[in-house]
C-alpha cells in the first residue's frame, strides 16, 4: 500500500468536513446579503396570505398568527394575531 498521507482517515474527513462547513457559512453570509438588498429594492407586488396557528398549552392561549407575504423577497405585513380564549 502506497504511504500518500501522514494524515489518518479520520483527520482527512475532518479536513473535508471543516472545509465544507466553511464554504456553508461563507454561502449564508452571502444569502443573507442579497436578501438585504432584496428588500431594500422589492416593490412587493405580489402578497400571499399565510397563517399559523400555534396550539396553546396549559398556561398559554391558543393563537393564529395571519400576515400577507410578499412572493418575491418573503417580507411579512399586515401581521394580525387572533388570540382563543380558555372555554
Ligand atoms: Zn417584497
Amino acid at each position: 500500500m502506497p504511504e500518500q498521507s501522514t494524515k489518518s482517515p479520520e483527520e482527512e474527513l475532518q479536513e473535508k468536513y471543516n472545509s465544507i462547513m466553511d464554504k456553508i457559512s461563507d454561502l449564508h453570509a452571502e444569502a443573507g446579503d442579497i436578501r438585504l438588498r432584496l428588500f431594500e429594492i422589492c416593490k412587493h407586488r405580489n402578497f400571499v396570505a399565510k397563517r399559523k396557528h400555534y396550539e396553546g398549552g396549559y398556561f398559554d392561549r391558543a393563537e393564529t398568527v395571519y400576515w400577507n407575504e410578499c412572493t418575491i423577497c418573503g417580507r411579512h405585513f399586515n401581521e394580525q394575531t387572533k388570540v382563543f380564549n380558555y372555554g
